[in-house]
């Protein structure tokens, strides 16, 4: 507990640090917990804490989880690649899926997403370097994308997502956020409804805030190093 206690504290002045810096008002970033490969007593504890966002990035790992532990204002978020077979639990399950790519998928997850729940809200996940390890969309393939995605009623368009090359250098770091943050712009006319850019992680959130963040994903600084579960 007090782990976890300490380095959430130490991530919010990090976080206030960051948004200050650049006359953005703190409350305006949400901070999603990025739970992989952590246990449930650790979900739990950052619960207490008072976090509510929780991300996980495989389907197998995070549904024993959420369905443990699902309090009526928890958010649970899906932030990994999608296989075609993993779509209807992710659609019953999730809040929130960053990680949209592909159009198969996207209709998949509109079909799958049962009646009685609102609609999921969606990312579209861009790779803005091409590297071929990575999941995420093209630049070329985004506004395709997203009329499709904003044609599915069970779909609601919130913003883009990327996952940039690690690098030690703020500036470069900047950069990679920076291109999400215009390409955001050019989707964001199309409906009110997008309002998101989730970019940063530990290493990197004061560049990603830097340039507009409205969800930073953080998993180790707030739990530590991944363990195999
Ligand atoms: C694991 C993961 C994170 C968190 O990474 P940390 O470096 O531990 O903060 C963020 N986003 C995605 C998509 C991830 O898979």
């Amino acid at each position: 507990m007090s782990t976890i206690k300490d380095n959430l504290s130490t991530l919010k002045n990090r976080i206030e640090t960051a948004a200050n810096a650049c006359h953005r008002s703190p409350s305006s970033i949400k901070l999603l917990a990025v739970s992989k490969k952590h246990s449930l007593s650790d979900i739990q504890t950052a619960y207490q804490l008072g976090l509510r966002d929780f991300g996980e990035n495989q389907v197998q790992e995070a549904l024993p989880k959420i369905q443990a532990f699902s309090p009526s204002d928890i958010q649970w978020h899906f932030i990994g690649p999608i296989q075609s077979n993993k779509t209807a639990k992710i659609a019953q399950h999730f809040h929130w899926v960053h990680s949209l790519c592909r159009a198969d998928i996207i209709q998949r997850l509109n079909n799958q997403r049962p009646d009685d729940l609102s609609p999921i809200n969606v990312c579209i996940q861009l790779n803005l370097t091409s590297e071929a390890t990575k999941s995420g969309a093209s630049l070329a393939e985004l506004v395709e994308l997203t009329h499709l995605t904003l044609s599915c009623p069970k779909l609601r368009l919130r913003g883009l997502m990327c996952i940039p090359k690690t690098s030690q250098h703020f500036d470069e770091q900047r950069q990679a956020f920076h291109q999400l943050a215009e390409a955001l712009k050019t989707i964001k006319p199309l409906s009110k409804a997008i309002d998101t850019l989730s970019m940063g992680m530990s290493g990197d959130l004061e560049a990603a805030i830097t340039e507009g963040a409205t969800i930073v994903r953080v998993g180790s600084a707030i739990f530590g190093q991944r363990t195999t579960l």
